[in-house]
Protein backbone atom coordinates (compact mmCIF):
# COMPACT_ATOMS: atom_id res chain seq x y z
CA UNK A 1 0.00 0.00 0.00
CA UNK A 2 1.18 3.68 -0.69
CA UNK A 3 1.31 6.25 2.32
CA UNK A 4 -1.84 7.94 0.38
CA UNK A 5 -3.52 4.58 0.65
CA UNK A 6 -2.73 3.70 3.99
CA UNK A 7 -3.28 7.35 5.23
CA UNK A 8 -6.78 7.09 3.30
CA UNK A 9 -7.46 3.58 5.32
CA UNK A 10 -6.71 5.38 8.72
CA UNK A 11 -9.20 8.12 7.47
CA UNK A 12 -11.93 5.62 6.44
CA UNK A 13 -11.53 3.41 10.07
CA UNK A 14 -11.85 6.87 11.94
CA UNK A 15 -14.89 7.67 10.19
CA UNK A 16 -16.54 4.19 10.45
CA UNK A 17 -15.75 4.50 14.49
CA UNK A 18 -17.07 8.21 14.75
CA UNK A 19 -20.12 7.37 12.81
CA UNK A 20 -22.10 3.92 13.15
CA UNK A 21 -19.29 3.24 16.27
CA UNK A 22 -21.75 5.16 18.21
CA UNK A 23 -24.57 2.82 17.90
CA UNK A 24 -24.68 0.32 20.72
CA UNK A 25 -23.39 -2.36 20.34
CA UNK A 26 -25.13 -6.19 19.63
CA UNK A 27 -27.99 -5.38 22.25
CA UNK A 28 -24.98 -4.41 25.09
CA UNK A 29 -24.87 -1.19 27.25
CA UNK A 30 -21.51 0.27 25.54
CA UNK A 31 -21.16 1.72 22.09
CA UNK A 32 -19.47 -0.46 19.11
CA UNK A 33 -16.35 2.07 19.55
CA UNK A 34 -15.97 1.68 23.12
CA UNK A 35 -16.26 -2.50 22.49
CA UNK A 36 -13.99 -2.03 20.18
CA UNK A 37 -11.26 0.17 22.13
CA UNK A 38 -12.56 -1.91 25.44
CA UNK A 39 -11.32 -5.05 22.86
CA UNK A 40 -8.57 -3.84 21.92
CA UNK A 41 -6.91 -2.35 25.23
CA UNK A 42 -7.61 -5.77 26.69
CA UNK A 43 -5.59 -7.76 24.09
CA UNK A 44 -2.51 -4.63 24.95
CA UNK A 45 -2.65 -5.58 28.26
CA UNK A 46 -2.43 -9.55 27.99
CA UNK A 47 1.05 -8.81 25.36
CA UNK A 48 -0.93 -9.09 22.51
CA UNK A 49 1.17 -9.11 19.18
CA UNK A 50 0.43 -5.27 17.11
CA UNK A 51 -1.76 -7.84 14.76
CA UNK A 52 -3.88 -9.12 17.19
CA UNK A 53 -4.29 -5.81 18.83
CA UNK A 54 -5.46 -4.44 15.27
CA UNK A 55 -7.87 -7.51 14.90
CA UNK A 56 -9.17 -6.95 18.25
CA UNK A 57 -10.00 -2.81 17.71
CA UNK A 58 -11.23 -4.15 14.33
CA UNK A 59 -13.18 -7.50 14.85
CA UNK A 60 -16.37 -6.16 14.82
CA UNK A 61 -15.79 -4.14 11.61
CA UNK A 62 -18.42 -5.58 9.73
CA UNK A 63 -21.29 -4.34 11.80
CA UNK A 64 -19.98 -0.42 10.82
CA UNK A 65 -19.72 -1.73 7.35
CA UNK A 66 -23.29 -3.39 7.06
CA UNK A 67 -25.76 -1.50 8.13
CA UNK A 68 -29.07 -2.48 10.07
CA UNK A 69 -27.68 -6.34 11.19
CA UNK A 70 -28.82 -5.53 14.53
CA UNK A 71 -32.29 -6.01 13.29
CA UNK A 72 -31.67 -8.81 11.77
CA UNK A 73 -29.90 -10.65 14.65
CA UNK A 74 -33.83 -9.72 16.11
CA UNK A 75 -35.23 -11.22 13.37
CA UNK A 76 -33.23 -14.57 13.35
CA UNK A 77 -31.04 -13.73 10.24
CA UNK A 78 -27.30 -14.00 10.81
CA UNK A 79 -25.43 -11.13 8.63
CA UNK A 80 -22.21 -12.96 9.03
CA UNK A 81 -20.62 -9.64 10.30
CA UNK A 82 -17.14 -11.66 10.64
CA UNK A 83 -17.47 -12.68 7.20
CA UNK A 84 -17.99 -8.79 5.73
CA UNK A 85 -15.03 -7.45 8.03
CA UNK A 86 -12.36 -9.93 7.66
CA UNK A 87 -12.96 -9.57 3.28
CA UNK A 88 -12.66 -5.37 4.10
CA UNK A 89 -9.69 -6.24 6.45
CA UNK A 90 -7.96 -8.71 3.97
CA UNK A 91 -7.65 -5.24 1.96
CA UNK A 92 -5.61 -3.60 4.07
CA UNK A 93 -3.64 -5.42 6.37
CA UNK A 94 -2.06 -8.98 6.69
CA UNK A 95 -3.90 -12.09 7.16
CA UNK A 96 -2.68 -11.90 10.87
CA UNK A 97 -5.38 -9.38 11.30
CA UNK A 98 -8.44 -10.63 9.38
CA UNK A 99 -8.54 -14.03 9.65
CA UNK A 100 -8.88 -14.10 13.47
CA UNK A 101 -11.66 -11.71 12.72
CA UNK A 102 -12.94 -13.70 10.31
CA UNK A 103 -12.76 -16.82 12.93
CA UNK A 104 -14.36 -15.01 15.83
CA UNK A 105 -17.56 -16.00 15.70
CA UNK A 106 -16.42 -19.68 14.96
CA UNK A 107 -14.20 -19.45 18.01
CA UNK A 108 -17.71 -18.45 20.37
CA UNK A 109 -19.19 -21.50 19.05
CA UNK A 110 -16.15 -23.44 19.87
CA UNK A 111 -15.73 -22.08 23.07
CA UNK A 112 -19.21 -23.01 23.88
CA UNK A 113 -18.57 -26.27 23.08
CA UNK A 114 -15.35 -26.86 25.24
CA UNK A 115 -15.43 -24.47 27.68
CA UNK A 116 -18.11 -24.26 30.60
CA UNK A 117 -16.98 -21.00 32.35
CA UNK A 118 -17.25 -18.98 28.75
CA UNK A 119 -20.85 -20.41 27.99
CA UNK A 120 -22.06 -19.50 31.55
CA UNK A 121 -20.37 -15.71 31.32
CA UNK A 122 -22.09 -15.08 27.74
CA UNK A 123 -24.14 -11.93 28.21
CA UNK A 124 -27.89 -12.38 27.29
CA UNK A 125 -27.49 -10.66 23.71
CA UNK A 126 -24.34 -12.89 23.29
CA UNK A 127 -26.40 -16.06 23.82
CA UNK A 128 -28.98 -14.57 21.81
CA UNK A 129 -26.82 -14.01 18.86
CA UNK A 130 -25.05 -17.59 19.30
CA UNK A 131 -28.46 -18.98 17.98
CA UNK A 132 -28.43 -16.79 14.69
CA UNK A 133 -24.99 -18.38 14.44
CA UNK A 134 -25.32 -21.66 14.53
CA UNK A 135 -25.16 -22.79 18.64
CA UNK A 136 -22.21 -24.74 19.88
CA UNK A 137 -19.96 -26.47 17.51
CA UNK A 138 -20.97 -30.44 17.29
CA UNK A 139 -17.46 -32.50 18.34
CA UNK A 140 -16.94 -32.44 13.99
CA UNK A 141 -16.97 -28.73 13.64
CA UNK A 142 -14.59 -28.79 16.94
CA UNK A 143 -12.03 -30.51 14.86
CA UNK A 144 -12.45 -28.68 11.81
CA UNK A 145 -11.99 -25.55 13.82
CA UNK A 146 -8.89 -26.20 15.91
CA UNK A 147 -7.46 -27.42 12.60
CA UNK A 148 -7.60 -23.88 11.24
CA UNK A 149 -4.10 -21.87 11.21
CA UNK A 150 -5.63 -19.06 13.04
CA UNK A 151 -7.97 -20.85 15.47
CA UNK A 152 -5.12 -20.13 18.53
CA UNK A 153 -5.38 -16.12 17.95
CA UNK A 154 -9.14 -16.41 17.18
CA UNK A 155 -9.98 -18.41 20.74
CA UNK A 156 -7.83 -15.18 22.23
CA UNK A 157 -10.03 -12.12 20.46
CA UNK A 158 -13.02 -14.23 21.74
CA UNK A 159 -12.30 -14.09 25.00
CA UNK A 160 -11.66 -10.20 24.96
CA UNK A 161 -14.17 -9.51 22.90
CA UNK A 162 -17.16 -11.22 25.38
CA UNK A 163 -14.89 -9.05 28.24
CA UNK A 164 -15.13 -5.76 26.33
CA UNK A 165 -18.64 -4.83 27.66
CA UNK A 166 -17.65 -2.15 30.32
CA UNK A 167 -20.34 0.12 30.87
CA UNK A 168 -18.65 3.90 31.65
CA UNK A 169 -15.10 2.77 31.54
CA UNK A 170 -12.95 6.28 30.53
CA UNK A 171 -11.90 5.11 27.07
CA UNK A 172 -8.93 6.51 24.73
CA UNK A 173 -10.16 7.68 21.15
CA UNK A 174 -9.74 5.67 18.56
CA UNK A 175 -6.53 7.60 17.29
CA UNK A 176 -5.12 6.43 20.50
CA UNK A 177 -4.42 2.93 18.12
CA UNK A 178 -3.44 4.83 14.84
CA UNK A 179 0.26 4.50 14.81
CA UNK A 180 -0.49 0.80 15.04
CA UNK A 181 -2.95 0.58 12.89
CA UNK A 182 -0.27 2.20 10.63
CA UNK A 183 2.24 -0.59 10.87
CA UNK A 184 0.12 -3.62 10.53
CA UNK A 185 -1.22 -2.31 7.49
CA UNK A 186 0.38 -4.34 4.25
FE1 LIG B 1 -17.43 -8.18 19.45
Amino acid sequence: MTVTQVRSSLNEIERLFDGRGRQAYGGELVSQTEHALQSALLAGADGASDELICAALLHDIGHLLHSGDESLVIAGIDAHHEAIGARWLARHFPLTVSAPVRLHVAAKRHLCATDPAYSSDLSPASQQSLVVQGGAFSEAEQRAFTAEPFAAPAIQLRRWDEAAKVVGMKLPAIKHFRAILERCMS
